[in-house]
């Protein structure tokens, strides 16, 4: 087991469930197009939610206090259209820490230019 570990030491600490797949590419808002996160970002939270640990660019995101069900979390929203993403949880992996939880449904993939 550790020495399987130790072979495997180059991995993303996540990419253990080969079910999944993590193609390139980029994820925008559906309601707008803005690109909110690179596929680079996204791991595998076992939420069933796509998760990433951090927006493509800073201000891609913009948050608001969510209060509602008796819970103390953060809403993340599209910050050019305000369209409500998901969550965003501080147990995410390094170095951000943070989980961005998103609603598949807020997300539309964006094809990278095909190379061959
Ligand atoms: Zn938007």
């Amino acid at each position: 087991m550790s020495l399987f570990r130790s072979l495997a030491g180059t991995e993303m600490p996540f990419s253990s469930d080969s079910c999944n797949r993590f193609d390139p590419g980029r994820y925008a808002c559906v309601c707008c197009g803005s690109v909110l996160f690179d596929a680079a970002t996204k791991f595998d939270s076992g939420t069933g939610w796509p998760s990433f640990d951090q927006p493509i660019v800073e201000n891609a995101v913009a948050y608001r206090a969510d209060n509602s069900h008796g819970m103390r979390r953060i809403e993340a929203l599209c910050n050019t259209c305000d369209a409500h993403l998901g969550h965003v949880f501080p147990d995410g992996p390094p170095p951000s820490g943070l989980r961005y939880c998103m609603n598949a449904l807020s997300l539309a993939k964006v094809e990278e230019d095909a190379h061959a």
